[in-house]
Order: C-alpha cells, then structure tokens, then sequence
C-alpha cells in the first residue's frame, strides 16, 4: 500500500514538473490566463490546436475547465488517472475533468458547502460524457461503506435509463441528450454518496412523432423492438422491424451500425432491476411504449362528409388493451372534437388533417408525461432514507447556444436558457470576483463587461416580455396566428435594443431578416428566429376528449400521469413557454446558492473523426460558449488567492524566517515568505485576509521549490 502511495506520489511530481517545465513549448500552455496575447482569438485557437493535435483535450481559464472531444478514446480515464487527481491541488496536475470534480469534492468536504458543474457546449461537443466522468469519478473514488453501494450503484444505472428514454441519434450526435439533465448527488457528513435527485428540462416531444432524414427517434423504441424477448414483443403486439412503424422510419435510418440497441436493451434491463422498477412498472411502461409505435400507423380515411374515420382498428385496438381503454371511445376522441356550447356539450368530427394532429398530440403528450413520470420513479428509488444527504454536488448538463440555419421556438427557448445561465456566472463569478477585492482592500480595475439581464428581461418580463406576449396571443379570442404573433411583438418590443424585425432593417452588412422573423442580440451574438410554429409549440394543445380518455386509463403510469383533477380543472394550464421560465427560475435558485465550477465543452468538427480541428467551427464555438470574456475577466483578476494562515502553513518551510514556527502575525509571515523566496511586485497583492497570486506560474515556482 505504502509502495502504491508512493508511485502516485511520484507520478504526480512528475507530471507537475512537465506541466510546469513545458508551459511554453510545443503543447501550448495549460491556463489561458497564461497566454501572452491573451485577448487575441487567433492566440487562443492556436493554443487549443495545439494542444488538440497533442491530444490533450484539457486546457483552463483559470478555473474554468475547456474540453475539446476527442471523438477517440485517449486512455485518461482509467483508475490509475483517478488515483493521480484525488486529493490534489488543482494547479499541481495537467488540466482534467476529475481535478475538476476532485476539487468539488474537496471544497465540499471541507467547509462543508454545496457545489454544482455546469456543463456546457454544443450537441456533440461532450456535455453527458464529462458528467459520465465525473460521477465515475465519485463512484471510485468517494469512500463507502457496503451498505451504501446500492445508493452508488443507483446514481450510476440512472443514466443508461435516461438515456434510452431521453436520448437520440440526431445528424450532430448518435446519442444526442433530446433533454436538459440537472442532478444532484447527495453525499453524508463523512463524504459517501448517499443518494441523489433528477430534474429534467423540456424533453424534446416532437422528436416521437417526426424525425428529421438521417435521425431517430428515442432509442428505447429501437432498443425494444431489437432486444425485448420474443414473448413481450408478442404481448405488446409488436413486429421486429422498425421500419414497420411510421414514427420510427420517417428519418430513414431506423438501422444504425453505429448504435447497438441490443446490448443496450440488455444494459438498459439491467438497469431497470438495479433501481427497482417491479415487473408491473415494466409492463405498464413498455404498454405506454409500445402504444406510441400503435399510434404512430393509425391511418385516417376521408369519410364523404369530408370527416375522418379510422378503416382499419388493429392499431386501436392494441392500445385500447394496452392502456386500458375503451376501444370505441378512444376512437370517436381521435375523429371528434368535444365543443363546450353554453349549457352543452356538441361533438364535431375532425377533419383528416386535425384527425392526424390529434393522433400525434396524444402521442407526445403520452410519451412526455412517461419520460417525467420516470424522471419521479428514477428519483424515488435515490432518495435514502436512512442515510439523508448533507452536502450536495449538482451536475448540469445543459443544451448550449444553438444558431442553426433556421431557429426556432425550441433554440428560443434553449438560448433563453443561455442567457439565464450567463446571469448566473456574472452574478457568481463577476460580481463575486469584484466584491472579494473590494472587501480585501485590493486595488484593481474594474472589468467592462456586458450584463444580458436587459436580454433576460426582454424574454421573461411579465407582461411585457416575448414569453408573455406569446401566451398573450395563444389566448386571444379570434383568429390568432404566427404572423399576429410577430406583428404583437413589434407593437410591443419592436424598439428595444436587442430586438430586431423585418420592418427595423438593421445596419448594413446584417444579414437581411426574411419573412416571418425576429432577431435578437443575445450576450454570445445575434440569433434570428422564425416565428412558424411558436403558437402550436407553446400551446402543446392536447383535445379534452383525448385528455378525458387517457385519465381514464387503466394502465398505472397513465394513471399517475392523467389526473382526473386536471379534467375538473378549467384553468388552462400554463404554456410551453411559462412553464420553461418557471423551471428556469427554480434552476436558478437551485444553483445561486451553491459555489460554481463550469466546463465548457467544444466540439472539434462537423463530422464526428478525430484529429480533425475545424477551425470554422471552433472558433464560432469560442465565441457563444463566451470564452474570451471570461478569460479576459480572469486575465484582469488574480489565478490562485489564499488566507494568509493557510499559505504559510504550506509553504513556510521554504524560508528559514518561518521554518519550523513563525508567532507573529500570518500577514507579516507571508511578507517574509515571498521576499525570501523572490516574488516581483506585480505577480502578487496582498489584502486584508489572503494573498492574491496574479499568475498560476508564480505558484508552480513555489510549488516545485516546495516540493525538492
Ligand atoms: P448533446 O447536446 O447532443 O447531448 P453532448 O455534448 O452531450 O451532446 P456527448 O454525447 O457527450 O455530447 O458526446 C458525443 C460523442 O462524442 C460521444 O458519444 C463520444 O463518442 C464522443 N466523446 C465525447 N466526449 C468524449 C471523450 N472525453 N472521450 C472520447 N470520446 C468522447
Ligand atoms: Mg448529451
């Protein structure tokens, strides 16, 4: 054991000595903040290629964490790596997602506090495999007890549950989060993780019934039809082959060699067993499941009053015997429409087109209450009773900034979020930053930087804010449309700043906003949104009748999902959209009081190869993920600060002055400390209670002396 201790020891030592020995040469430097022309994007790239091409995917704006995906596995997260960060100082070892973690851990455990990770980045720039990392991090490397394992084991089997429910193969990313996954992990006054908690955020319903070409749908639709036993595909009348069903064909690649839904199918299963779902919970859920893909290939007939009728009932009938409900009811709710008259209630029949838009409302309304139903399920079986958490580490893996040829509502919706995310790291780090040198008496100057509250505000402002707007027209007796919505928003916010329509024609060299569109100009750049489908998005408009019959459902999950209350409730709920800014606001107050690390993630190319640094991209990357404010912000401040007591009791032994005991005061200690051991004036300050070290380079001199 001594021995083992000892090699890590001096593995550290010497990739503490190689980091620090070649921060110049040809791998780039390790921090950002130590860039000589640190404002200059081309730097910056250069910087990252560099390292890229070395494979060395880590860099660090000061604390903040860049990845670039490798789209290759490098062999850096093995045990041995593990061992390497655990319980060291995070500048003494290259940059690493688990000295980001271990760092977490640490802080957590001693002052007793709570953390979060943000993760960040575009689809496919790495976001679920760095929180993958970090909770196997965790999982190796906290200490537990073995009564505590099936907690650990847990947290881990969450994910590929998840996964298969919440994740898809999309053109930027074969497993592409369709959600956004907050999660906590609770740990008990000794540092085991003890349980855990699960929010999701706007699952991606759409995706169930329509697929672009060269996507799919979620993978468990594939999962179950590839892996499930002959007898439960039998039971829930399904065939074998995807292609046999409508809402898992239309993005003709329901077979794709790079996924392999029938290992998944096993791993998932056994997931399933290790968070307790009964074989009733499975059975209901694969009903629901299988129901999806039954109604997906209900086909409508024009009947001669021009209304629609279903001629054949095969599909109805297995969701009728699968979801528990009546067969003949089900079918007049998909080709009627329930109309409350004022003492009565008349039922028209649908046309085919409303008929068909009913058909896929139910649809994803079914799979979206599963997939949060699940999201409750998951998180009752890691609440632990017996062992109650005291400090928690939130993981965020997040949607990044999407600016796509065409954006709409969901990249609205997803940008929005992006902002609110911003607000928080200029009210945590920033504000922060600036306020610790204030109350240390430290003299600095301030930095420029740019507050998107007024961006948030003209999202989110009660009654006056596009959200508020949107819900305002999706409500309007008379014949609300996309067109009338964008006609409201520049009566309402045509003047505003950061906010731009068709009839405003913006400066020259802008690209022209075309039919339909608004543009707004968020903190990372402008984003301009087509105003097609906000209306539908944000309503999610699910008939009454069809809601009447699902809360009539037999089948359990339904059950729980449907509540006969919402029937009796004649409020409308609230929209697509206020429900997000909601969430978003509890988000917020989740995170403000606990202490940030972020991780920004970037995805190297378009095409998913490995060693391939697309400039193009990458640089569009550095710029909405907001990298070069923030190592600007950073540049401006000081790398590494310390209380006074704690940087001498570490380094007191490099100065005959303070070795082996020092009785004055700490201060005047640490004045001795860095005479003797040479620093210039402009790499440090010091303030009322810490020092402030400009520079983590000053630090690895000290660090090396300390250490020889
Ligand atoms: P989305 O927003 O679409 O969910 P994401 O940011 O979560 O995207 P990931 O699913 O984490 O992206 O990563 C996409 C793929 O890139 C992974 O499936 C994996 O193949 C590869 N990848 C990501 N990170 C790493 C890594 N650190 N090492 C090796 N491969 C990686
Ligand atoms: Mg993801």
């Amino acid at each position: 054991m001594g021995s083992k201790k000892e090699e890590v020891r001096r593995k550290r030592i010497r990739l503490h000595m190689e980091g620090a020995l070649t921060a110049r040469d040809k791998v780039g430097v390790q921090d950002f903040v130590l860039l000589d022309a640190y404002t200059s994007e081309s730097a910056f790239l250069d910087n990252l290629r560099k390292r890229f091409s070395e494979n060395l995917i880590y860099t660090y704006i000061g604390t903040l964490l860049v990845s670039v995906n490798p789209y290759q596995e490098l062999g850096i997260y093995t045990l041995s790596q593990m061992e390497l960060y655990q319980g060291v100082n995070f500048f003494e070892l290259p940059p690493h997602v688990y000295a980001i973690a271990d760092n977490a851990y640490r802080m957590m455990c001693s002052e007793l506090n709570n953390h979060f990770i943000l993760i960040s980045g575009e689809s496919g720039a790495g976001k679920t495999e760095a929180s993958k990392k970090i909770l196997q991090y965790f999982a190796v490397t906290c200490p537990m007890t073995e009564s505590l394992q099936v907690a650990r084991d847990r947290l881990l089997f969450s994910n590929p549950v998840l996964e298969a429910f919440g994740n898809a193969k999309t053109l930027r990313n074969d497993n592409s989060s369709r959600f956004g996954k907050y999660m906590d992990i609770q740990f008990d006054f000794k540092g085991i993780p003890v349980g855990g908690h699960i929010i999701s955020y706007l699952i991606e319903k759409s995706r169930v019934v329509y697929q672009n070409q060269g996507e799919r749908n979620f993978h468990i639709f594939y999962q179950l039809l590839e892996g499930g036993e002959e007898e439960l595909l039998a039971y829930l009348g399904l065939e074998r082959d995807p292609q046999l069903y409508k809402y898992l064909s239309q993005g003709r690649c329901a077979k794709e060699s790079s996924v392999n839904d029938k290992n998944d199918w096993k791993t998932v299963s056994n997931a399933f067993s290790v968070i307790d779902f009964t074989k009733d919970d499975l059975e209901n859920l694969f009903g629901i499941i299988a129901s999806v893909l039954h109604l997906g290939n209900i086909c409508f007939e024009e009947n001669q009053q021009g209304c629609a009728s279903v001629p054949d009932t095969h599909e109805i009938k297995w969701i009728a015997k699968l979801l528990g409900v009546d067969l003949w009811v089900l079918l007049e709710a998909l080709t009627h429409r329930k109309i409350e008259a004022k003492t009565e209630e008349v039922i028209c029949p649908l046309t085919l087109d409303l008929s068909a838009y009913a058909r896929d409302a139910m649809a994803k309304a079914v799979y979206g209450r599963t997939f949060t139903w699940l999201v409750n399920k998951i998180n009752s079986s890691l609440v632990n009773k017996d062992f109650p958490g005291k400090t928690v580490i939130g993981l965020l893996d997040i949607y990044g900034f999407e600016v796509f040829d065409k954006n709409g509502f969901e990249q609205f919706c997803i940008n929005y979020c992006n902002e609110k995310l911003q607000q928080l790291l200029i009210e945590r780090t920033l504000k922060a930053e600036q306020a610790e040198y204030e109350m240390e008496g430290i003299e600095w100057e301030p930095i420029q930087y740019f507050n998107n509250k007024i961006i948030c505000d003209l999202v989110e402002e009660r009654h006056k804010g596009i959200i508020s707007i949107l819900d305002e027209e999706c409500v309007r007796p008379g014949p609300a449309t996309d067109l009338s919505f964008l006609e409201r928003l520049e009566e309402k916010v045509g003047k505003h700043a950061h906010f731009e329509t068709r009839k405003l024609a913006g400066p020259k060299g802008r690209k022209k906003i075309g039919w339909m569109e608004f543009r707004l100009f968020h903190y990372a750049g402008e984003v301009t949104y087509c105003t097609r489908g906000f209306l539908e998005k944000n309503n999610d408009l699910l008939y009454r009748h069809l809601k009447e019959v699902l809360c009539r459902s037999k089948n359990r999950i339904l059950k729980e999902c449907f509540l006969v209350a919402e029937l009796e409730n004649r409020r409308r709920a609230p929209t697509v959209g206020t429900q997000f800014k909601n969430s978003l606001g509890s988000l917020l107050e989740i995170l403000i009081s606990k202490e940030p690390s972020y991780i920004r993630c970037i995805k190297p190319n378009e095409r998913k190869e490995p060693s391939k640094f697309d400039d193009f991209l990458i640089r569009h990357q550095v710029k909405y993920l907001g990298l070069m404010e923030h190592l600007r912000v950073r540049r401006a401040g000081f790398a590494y600060r310390r209380k006074y007591e704690h940087f001498l009791q570490r380094y007191k032994s490099l100065c005959p002055d303070t070795w082996p005991h020092w009785h004055g005061p700490p201060e005047e200690g640490v004045e001795r400390l860095i005479k003797y051991i040479g620093y210039k004036p402009e790499e440090y300050k010091l303030g009322r209670t810490k020092i402030f070290i400009r520079f983590p380079r000053t630090l690895f001199a000290t660090e090396d002396a300390f250490e020889f």
